[in-house]
């Protein structure tokens, strides 16, 4: 390991090495890069900092640069690359092609594996990795969290600022954990649901690792959604993690490994679609054939696979409900998801799905497909720009003044809620699938759950079941 920022490679002997490097970095995605700038505008830490090395075209030259030899690894080179919070504004804006997620991601790989972190951050970083993506350890720490939320204690750790004085990021882990539903409501789903009415096909649904857990209301609302469609919907039981985690922390062997036992699992069961409602997860998945690339065996099937994976979205919004959605008459502003927006290229989608819902009024809002800070697991490690990010997206929210903010990621939708919440806005944060299954269904228990944990009053939305 090293944190030198001494070019590594200088000498002849080193070229063939430095080739590898490059490589690894994803310099040959970065190649078409002419410099032009013309994605600055559209990277949200280069318009929240200004400072060139936060831009994109910042990153490409300072990892260009390692790959070529001409710089090294440096605690400035992995800040500006940490701070990247790969929402891939900039590969949408690029008129050139440059493909940077992909160099992102084997940049990353090579910053893990040859740069010798802080102590505290790595710490942070193997916690994070070694907890979300298991939902069997997940499961665990979450029954806890119940309790000391359950017990008040999370009210006097709050009220006190107690764990500000230890960790900023600590506080902020806790600040951004929602309300833990209780544990009887992460009951699986049934593994088979029948479609309602005369079937149109068979569809798989990923659960998500923390969604199960964290929104399982949301996914409940998705399957209903689904089979009102006509679909009979199938939920492997035992299904892991999508490898989104370890693919953007750049830990790509242990993506690999569990995107190889995601493409099985869903194998085992002849689906039409493999649908998601996470626009993370759907986006790694989209992924799979270039993540298993070099792969032979596995390659085809990640490009079967891929190509059955949709967004809840992609399928809903061309049904035809034949009169079956009832009046839902409540404003709503809709947050675009980066990995929805930039990495899938879903925009239509979403909202042609709320404009279907009778009586349901769309404001579009300011900077739709600015990052909200989310980012995976981003607002955890930097706290600082994601807090920025999420002001900035408050801001744009309360302007829009609705009583819903839709957004098809569970990332978003918790960071939302969290800037909502302290911000003492009324407006709550939805998935645009949880509005459809009201239109269709009526309000699960009268209430949607709301951004303080609460119930929604039923005078303000006005909704007639
Ligand atoms: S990444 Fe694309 S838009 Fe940005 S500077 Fe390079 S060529 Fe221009
Ligand atoms: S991925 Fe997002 S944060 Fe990173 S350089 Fe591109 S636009 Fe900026």
């Amino acid at each position: 390991m090293t944190t030198s920022s001494t070019p590594l490679a200088d000498s002849t002997e080193e070229h063939d090495a430095l080739s590898r490097l490059a490589g690894r970095l994803g310099v040959p995605h970065l190649a078409d890069c002419v410099h032009c700038g013309l994605c600055l505008a559209s990277c949200p830490t280069y318009l929240t900092t200004g400072v060139e090395m936060s831009s994109p075209r910042g990153r490409i030259a300072m990892v260009r640069a390692l790959g070529e030899g001409r710089g090294g690894f440096s605690p400035e080179f992995v800040r500006h690359l940490d701070q990247c919070l790969g929402c891939l504004a900039c590969q949408t804006a690029c008129p050139s092609g440059v493909v940077y997620g992909h160099a992102l991601e084997g940049a990353r790989e090579v910053v893990e594996h040859q740069y010798d972190r802080p102590p505290a951050d790595r710490g942070m970083r193997w916690l994070l990795v070694h907890l979300f993506p298991y939902p069997h350890r997940l499961r665990r720490v979450l029954y806890g969290l119940f309790w000391y939320q359950r017990l008040g204690i999370s009210r006097v750790v709050r009220g006190t600022r107690l764990l500000s004085l230890f960790s900023t990021r600590l506080a902020r882990m806790e600040a951004l954990l929602p309300s833990v539903p209780r544990p009887s409501d992460w009951r699986s789903l049934p593994t088979v649901t029948a479609a309602v009415g005369k079937q149109r096909g068979r569809v798989g649904f990923l659960t998500g690792c923390a969604q199960r857990f964290l929104l399982p209301h949301l996914n409940r609302a998705t399957v209903r959604v689904l089979t009102a469609a006509g679909y009979q919907v199938v939920v492997p039981a035992e299904q892991g993690c999508c490898g989104a985690l370890h693919l953007h922390s750049g830990d790509l062997a242990e993506a690999r490994r569990q995107a190889k036992a995601m493409i099985a699992t869903f194998e085992r069961d002849a689906v039409d679609f493999v649908v998601v409602n996470a626009a993370g997860c759907g986006a790694a998945m989209k992924e799979y054939g270039h993540l298993l690339a070099g792969e032979v065996e596995w390659h085809d099937r990640a490009e079967t696979f891929s190509a059955k994976v949709r967004d809840v979205s992609e399928i809903v919004a061309g049904m035809s409900w034949n009169g079956r959605l009832r009046p839902l008459p409540v404003s709503v502003t809709y947050h675009e998801a980066c990995h929805l927006a930039h990495a899938q290229q879903i925009r239509a989608e979403p909202r042609s799905m709320l404009r279907g819902i009778p009586g349901l009024r769309l404001v579009e809002l300011t900077e739709s497909d600015v990052c909200c800070g989310s980012a995976g697991i981003y607002n955890l490690l930097q706290p600082e720009m994601a807090g920025r990010l999420l002001t900035r997206k408050v801001d744009r929210i309360r302007e829009a003044d609705t009583d819903f903010v839709a957004a098809g990621n569970i990332g978003c939708l918790l960071q939302i809620q969290l800037g909502l919440r302290q911000a003492g806005s009324r407006t709550l944060a939805v998935h645009p699938v949880e509005l459809v299954d009201w239109a269709l269904h009526g309000m699960p228990g009268g209430e949607p759950r709301g951004n303080s944990g609460k119930p929604r009053e039923r005078r303000t939305l006005n909704v007639e079941r």
